[in-house]
C-alpha cells in the first residue's frame, strides 16, 4: 500500500470555504525587539519608528483613491503586537475611514507570546480584530531558546489559553518542524499540546535556512545540521496524519483548518490570484496580472511617503506562460488543484494517468488534485505535469 493517501476526499465546495472575490489588505508592520537567527522578513526596524510608520500606512492608504471594498485585513509583520491599543486603533479606525469594508471581514493581527496581556487582547478584540495567529513555534523550551525567541514554553502555553479563553472568533498557532535533533516524538508532543487548545487553524512550516540569517552562516560554517530529506518528509507526513487525524483540513501544503469555515481567508486570496494590496514596507500587491512591491527599507519608505511618492520598488507584468506557471504551483500547493481548462496547452491525458498511478494526485472532474505525496513534492510537481 503507498505510505501516502489523499490529501482530502474531495475538496470542499467555494461556499464552505470562506472563500470570496473581493479584495484583502495587508499591512506590513516591520517592527520587533530582537531578530530570530532564521528569520530573512522585513523585521528590523526601530520600534522608535512606529508612529512615523503609523502615519506612513495611512499616508500610503490615501495613494489608493476608490479602492474596491476589502473582505480581509491582515496585520501583519514583525511584530504588530508591539503597537499599544492607542496605535493599533488608529491604525484600523483609519483604514476604515479611508477604505470600505465588506460585513464580516476578516481581520487579523500577528501576536507573539511575549506581547499577549488580557489588556491588550480586551483591546484588540474592541476594534474589531477577531482572528489572531500566535507565533509559538514550539512548546519544547530546548527548541524555543534554539530558535532565538523572546518568549520561552511556558509563555506560550499562557499566551495561547489567554487567546483561546478572549472570545475572537478564531485563532492560529504558526509552529516549526525539522529543527536540527528534533524527534518525531518531540514534534508529536508540540503538535498534540498544540490541538489540546482547540484552535482553529494550524500553520506548521518546515524551518528553512535561507537569505542572509546568522542560521545560513552557521550552515555554512557546519554548525548547524539540518535534518536530512527523508526525514522532513517523515516530520510533514506525520503533522498531516496527526492533524486530519484530529479532524483538521489540509487545505495548503502548510496550513491546516478546523473545518472548512476555518480556511484562512486572507491566505487564500495569495494563491488562487485574488487582488490583494499591501501597505508598509516590503508588502506585495496583486490585481489581473500586475504585481507590484514596496521598497523594503524602513526608512527609505517613509522618504518615499512624505516625499508624495507611492514607496512602490518594482512591478511586474504577468505573461500568459507565468500565469499559468503560478496557476500550476499554487494549485500543487492546495486542496483547490489545478482545473486543467485553465492551462493552456492542458497536459496530456497519459501524463495526468501516470502521475495518478504514481500516487502524485487524483484526477477529478477535469481538477488535478495533489495527493499528500504531490504536496510534499508540490515545488516539482508543475514541472512533472507539464
Ligand atoms: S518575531 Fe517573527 S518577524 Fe520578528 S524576527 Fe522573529 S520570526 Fe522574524
Amino acid at each position: 500500500m503507498s505510505r501516502y493517501r489523499k490529501a482530502h476526499s474531495s475538496p470542499p465546495s467555494r461556499q464552505t470555504m470562506n472563500r470570496t472575490d473581493l479584495p484583502g489588505l495587508y499591512v506590513h508592520t516591520p517592527f520587533c525587539k530582537t531578530r530570530c537567527p532564521y528569520c530573512d522578513f522585513c523585521s528590523g526596524a526601530d520600534a522608535s519608528l512606529i508612529d512615523g510608520w503609523l502615519n506612513g500606512v495611512l499616508r500610503e492608504a490615501r495613494m489608493y483613491p476608490g479602492a474596491r471594498p476589502f473582505d480581509s485585513l491582515y496585520i501583519g509583520g514583525g511584530t504588530p503586537s508591539l503597537l499599544d491599543g492607542l496605535q493599533m486603533a488608529k491604525l484600523i479606525s483609519g483604514l476604515n475611514e479611508i477604505f470600505r469594508f465588506a460585513d464580516a471581514t476578516e481581520l487579523t493581527v500577528e501576536m507573539n507570546p511575549d506581547d499577549v496581556t488580557r489588556e491588550k487582547l480586551e483591546c484588540y478584540r474592541s476594534l474589531g480584530v477577531n482572528r489572531i495567529s500566535l507565533g509559538v513555534q514550539s512548546f519544547v523550551e530546548e527548541e524555543v531558546r534554539f530558535l532565538g525567541r523572546r518568549h520561552n514554553a511556558l509563555q506560550a502555553i499562557s499566551a495561547v489559553e489567554a487567546v483561546a479563553g478572549a472570545g475572537f472568533r478564531e485563532f492560529s498557532i504558526d509552529l516549526m518542524y525539522g529543527l536540527p535533533g528534533q524527534t518525531i516524538e518531540a514534534w508529536q508532543g508540540t503538535l498534540e499540546k498544540a490541538v489540546s487548545f482547540s484552535p482553529d487553524h494550524l500553520s506548521c512550516y518546515q524551518l528553512t535556512v535561507e537569505g542572509n540569517t546568522p542560521f545560513v552562516r552557521m550552515a555554512r560554517e557546519g554548525k548547524l545540521v539540518m535534518p536530512d530529506d527523508a526525514f522532513q518528509a517523515d516530520l510533514f507526513v506525520t503533522t498531516s496524519e496527526y492533524l486530519t487525524g484530529a479532524g483538521f483540513l489540509h487545505y495548503e501544503v502548510s496550513n491546516f483548518a478546523h473545518g472548512a469555515g476555518k480556511v484562512a481567508r486572507h491566505n487564500v486570496k495569495y494563491w488562487q490570484h485574488t487582488p490583494y494590496l499591501g501597505l508598509g514596507p516590503s508588502a506585495h500587491s496583486f490585481a489581473g496580472r500586475k504585481r507590484w512591491w514596496n521598497v523594503r527599507d524602513a526608512a527609505r519608505y517613509l522618504e518615499s511617503i512624505h516625499g508624495g511618492h507611492v514607496p512602490v520598488e518594482g512591478s511586474e507584468e504577468l505573461s500568459s506562460s507565468q500565469m499559468n506557471l503560478e496557476k500550476l504551483l499554487f494549485g500543487s500547493r492546495t486542496i483547490w488543484g489545478i482545473n486543467v481548462r485553465d492551462i493552456v496547452p492542458p497536459p496530456s491525458e497519459e501524463r495526468i494517468r501516470e502521475l495518478c498511478d504514481s500516487g502524485y494526485i487524483t484526477y477529478e472532474s477535469r481538477r488535478i488534485l495533489p495527493t499528500l505525496k504531490g504536496y510534499l513534492f508540490a515545488d516539482k510537481l508543475p514541472l512533472m505535469i507539464l
